[in-house]
């Protein structure tokens, strides 16, 4: 990696982490110019722990190269917003137990006392994060392994 393609800038995920195989790990950030994919590969082990718990939406700070294939091997990263987390789910009954759907488009209904709603609309559910902001950076052997230079054999 060289010192020339090493960059700082400050971005906000807007595609979710996913595994590749060989324990890869990418995902999309944007900044104010585009959008760029970033890597936290598999010798940054329990690093990657930490990438994958990362959702659209999360503000960061990305400190890494650009590789060959215009990746951005991240060495280290700083999360400075979370974005709120959610899964839609059937409303609450006056009741306190959840609805059941009535069907498509037919609102709800309560499976304890039959009270029904014909609002179809799901409500957000907030789900906490396992993550929090602050400094997060690859182990030191994944940096050692990541920073060293590509060795070519030529014949000539
Ligand atoms: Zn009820």
């Amino acid at each position: 990696m060289k010192d020339t393609s090493c960059y700082r800038f400050k971005c906000h995920v807007v595609e979710a982490p996913h595994d590749i195989e060989g324990g890869h790990v990418f995902f999309k950030v944007s900044d104010d110019t585009g959008i760029i994919e970033c890597a936290a590969f598999e010798p940054t082990k329990s690093f990657r722990n930490v990438v994958r718990k990362l959702i659209v939406g999360d503000e960061l700070v990305i400190y890494g190269g650009i590789n060959d294939n215009h990746t951005l091997n991240i060495e280290k990263f700083k999360i400075v917003d979370l974005a709120d987390d959610y899964k839609l789910e059937n409303p609450l009954c006056a009741c306190g137990k959840r609805m059941k759907s009535a069907g498509k488009d037919k609102g709800f209904k309560c499976p304890k006392c039959a009270n029904k709603i014909r609002d179809s609309s799901k409500v957000r559910q907030i789900i906490p994060r396992t993550v929090e902001p602050g400094f997060y950076e690859v182990p030191t052997e994944a940096r050692r392994h990541l920073s060293k230079p590509i060795v070519r054999f030529n014949d000539n």
